[in-house]
């Protein structure tokens, strides 16, 4: 056992920790991270984000392939999938991205640390791995761990056909039959990435929706999308179990139905990863979600200790975690740092794309908060129809007063790139007259949300 002491030990080299390392080293700390897997980039970059768009692209062009690409006057003959080279195309995007990270670490100069860390009291972490346990010290400790997938009673994961979004990752065949549990991002990725290929998918969702916590207008609309491609969605329906029967799987609901299928998908949600974190060693106890309660400046109750990402409050996104490990790290250093909870931008990367920042009517709805609409059709679009992917519509909400942009929701082609200027707009708390009079260039996608934004006021041009 030997002892190091740096200024700031991460425990956790996700999106959230390895973000924070390096933002804190070009602040001159002299810094360590733990982090148990060989790779760095945690979820996002080995299991989570990185890999399924890598599986979304690649499964959008092999259906294009096969549906659209003769319209364009593209013959391709006869299409076949080769699963294999897709899924070493997934994992060489991966492992280039992981070296990305390690090459930035070198560049900062951060201590890197492959075990797994636990705290042992103030200021102490416990780094073990195969070669055994050693001992580290800092004045300040951030713990960014992240999260696993959750469980749900009855479900008998095997790690191969009943599975979560990590064995879906790389299914070595396409499966005849895939159901998936939850309606939410997972579920409806990996859900598409495996329908595409060939797979029967259907999705079981214990609520009457889709994508709970999205404005509801967009989450219908990509329902019926997703419907009309081929996913059969069950709602309102609660599963009670599910297990391997041979080479098939079975999958019972609560009104005593069952479904038989070749491969099952856990989506249920995610939860914090704490497990074996030493939180007793120094008096942290988690809230009724299994989350380490934060105050504002992501300090635990622990003196020295912070946490950012998916172990403490607020959506479990990639993106939220790094702007949290910024935040952490300026605060302590520069005594200033923030993030903006209201303006953080989900994606579901189907196809058509989901993108969403602000409040949903359904919320404005709720608070009583007066608000216009506008919204405009990619049908209505240039751009979209030379694309050829016309389904879908930008709805921009703003107060009814102030004219100020309270939510944008996107349903269409690119809405995750298109959404970015939304944020940027209502970052610098632009009104939709301010986003109807930039000059957007033609012919863009980008011009439907200009004409969104003028539908706001009744006068959009091309609809
Ligand atoms: P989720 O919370 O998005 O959706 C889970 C769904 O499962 C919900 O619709 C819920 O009602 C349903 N459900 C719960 N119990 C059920 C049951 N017994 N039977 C049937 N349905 C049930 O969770 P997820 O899709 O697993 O994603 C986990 C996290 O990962 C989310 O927080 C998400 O933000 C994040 N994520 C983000 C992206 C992205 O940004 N594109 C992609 C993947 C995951």
């Amino acid at each position: 056992m030997s002892a190091s002491l740096f200024d700031l030990i991460v425990i956790g080299g996700g999106p959230g920790g390895y973000v924070a390392a390096i933002r804190a080293a070009q602040l001159g700390l002299n810094v360590a991270c733990v982090e148990k897997e060989p790779v760095l980039g945690g979820t996002c970059l080995r299991v989570g984000c990185i890999p399924s768009k890598v599986l979304l692209e690649s499964s959008e062009r092999f259906h294009a392939a096969q549906t659209s690409l003769a319209a364009h006057g593209v013959k391709v003959g006869a299409v076949a999938l080769d699963l294999p080279t897709l899924l070493k195309r997934k994992d060489t995007v991966v492992s280039t991205l992981t070296k990305g990270i390690e090459a930035l670490f070198k560049k900062n100069k951060i201590s890197r640390y492959q075990g797994h860390g636990r705290l042992a009291g103030a200021g102490k972490v416990l780094v073990t791995s195969g070669g055994g346990t050693m001992e580290l010290s800092a004045s300040h400790i951030l713990l960014a761990t992240g999260s696993k997938s959750a469980s749900l009673p009855g479900v008998e994961l095997d790690g191969d056909r009943i599975g979560t979004s990590t064995e879906a990752l790389g299914y070595p065949e396409v499966p005849r039959r895939l159901v998936v549990i939850g309606a939410g991002y997972i579920g409806l990725e990996l859900g598409c990435v495996w329908q595409r290929l060939g797979a029967k998918v259907t999705v079981l969702e214990f609520l009457d929706r889709i994508l709970p916590g999205m404005d509801s207008e967009i989450a219908g609309e990509a329902q019926r999308l997703f419907t009309r491609q081929g996913l059969e969605f069950r709602l309102g329906t609660r599963v009670k179990a599910a297990r391997r029967r041979g080479d098939a799987c079975l999958v019972e609901v609560e009104n005593g139905d069952s479904i038989e299928c070749d491969r099952v998908l856990l989506a249920v949600g995610r939860v914090p990863n704490t497990d074996d974190l030493g939180l007793d060693a120094v008096g942290i106890t988690l809230d009724e979600r299994g989350r380490i309660p934060v105050d504002e400046q992501f300090a635990t109750r622990a003196p020295g200790v912070f946490a950012i990402g998916d172990v403490i409050r607020g959506p479990m996104l990639a993106h939220k975690a790094e702007e949290e490990g910024v935040a952490v790290v300026e605060q302590l250093v520069k005594g200033h740092g923030h993030v903006d909870y209201q303006l953080i931008p989900g994606v579901v990367y189907t196809h058509p794309e989901i993108a969403t920042v602000g409040q949903s009517e359904d919320a404005l709805k709720q608070a009583g908060t007066p608000y216009r609409k506008g919204t405009f059709p990619f049908l209505a679009s240039g751009r979209a129809r030379s694309v050829g992917s016309t389904d879908g519509k930008v709805k921009m909400l703003a107060h009814a007063e102030t004219d100020r942009v309270l939510g944008v929701h996107i349903i269409g082609p690119n809405a995750g790139e298109l959404i970015g200027e939304a944020c940027a707009a209502m970052a610098f708390g632009a009104s939709s007259e301010d986003l109807a009079r930039v000059c957007h260039p033609h012919p863009t996608l980008s011009e439907a949300l200009k004409e969104a934004a003028l539908a706001v006021d009744g006068r959009a041009i091309h609809a």
